[in-house]
């Protein structure tokens, strides 16, 4: 079996990579600003893709890669970007796709895989005779093979659609899937000036700050890098401490790794107190204090 692994972000293709070593003959590709994280993740080759890069002309180069190498099966990080190249390629190449594994296994050619359902509610089983498919960034640690990988670059054709300007995203330069502590914050925290306090706790427990999608996405409290959930990281930490967020399904899809879960939320029938292993409820700015004080 040959598989082509592809994102945009090259610690997530090298996590792939890894995850389907002994399973498949794999061919990586990520862009050629990335390669430095794929290099050495293991793969047979790997195609580094130059040029302004959009999921358009990504999706074509990843077609050219299909018939250059005969690849059974792609398998393309999920990212906001990588969810679209995998729509535009399974329209081009025909291809049935599956979205948001977490877990894929061949025996006697049939495919085995992992995934959420209904936006993280539910996880499913099955067997599937899909060739493509979204995988969840955190699928396998990335690991480094002794040396480097035979590469070879494709240049992008130019995009049809051209920004005009570009604005670079904010990034807090966060590698939250390798996080052993996050402290994560939600809407409860009022204002950004709250964040004051969780970053004091996250600074006592030696941890990452984290986010819900309000806090991240719509209020920019912290940067998009900073997001857990379905549409952010999934996060496997050791301790996984929630402030003021409710637990709505699409959160918990990210911290469904995460060992124990603790949840500070001022309403005793939020959502996450079903899910959390300890629960206080109570004011975060009355028992955070409390709680620095007593670590
Ligand atoms: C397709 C899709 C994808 C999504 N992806 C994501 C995702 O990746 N990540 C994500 O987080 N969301 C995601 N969402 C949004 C999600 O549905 C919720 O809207 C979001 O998680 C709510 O964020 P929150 O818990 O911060 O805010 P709220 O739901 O508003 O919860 C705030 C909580 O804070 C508590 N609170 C208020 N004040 C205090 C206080 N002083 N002390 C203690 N507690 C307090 C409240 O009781 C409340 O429970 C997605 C939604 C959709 C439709």
């Amino acid at each position: 079996m040959k598989a082509i692994v592809f994102s945009e972000d090259g610690e997530i293709a090298s996590q792939m990579v890894n995850y389907l070593k002994g399973k498949a003959e794999v061919i990586a590709s990520t862009l050629t600003e990335e390669k430095e994280k794929c290099i050495r993740a293991g793969a047979e080759k790997l195609y580094l893709l130059s040029g302004i890069a959009e999921p358009e002309n990504i999706s074509e180069a990843i077609s050219e890669i299909k018939n250059a190498t005969g690849a059974d099966y792609i398998f393309i990080g999920s990212t906001a970007n990588g969810r679209d190249i995998a729509g535009i390629l399974s329209a081009k190449e025909d291809m049935k796709p599956i979205s948001e594994i977490t877990s894929f296994e061949i025996n006697d050619g049939k495919a085995t895989v992992t995934r959420f359902l209904y936006g993280g509610k539910a996880v499913s089983t099955e067997e599937t005779s899909a060739t493509l498919y979204v995988y969840a960034p955190g699928i396998s640690e990335s690991a480094r093979a002794e040396s480097d990988t035979p590469t070879e670059t494709i240049q992008l054709k130019e995009p049809s659609v051209k920004p005009e300007s570009e604005e670079p995203k904010t990034s807090g330069g966060v590698d939250l899937e390798k996080a052993k502590i996050i402290v994560s914050v939600g809407r409860g925290l009022g204002s950004k000036e709250g964040l004051g306090i969780a970053e004091e706790l996250a600074k006592k427990v030696n941890g990452e700050i984290a986010g819900s999608r309000p806090v991240c996405l719509d209020y920019h409290w912290l940067s998009e890098d900073r997001q857990v959930g379905l549409s952010g990281k999934k996060v496997k930490p050791k301790v996984y401490i929630a402030l003021g967020i409710s637990g709505q399904i699409q959160h918990i899809a990210g911290i469904r790794g995460a060992k124990t879960v603790i949840a500070i939320n001022k309403d005793k029938s939020a959502p996450i107190f079903e899910e959390c292993d300890y629960g206080i409820v109570g004011d975060l700015f009355q028992i955070v204090p409390k709680l620095i004080s007593a670590l």
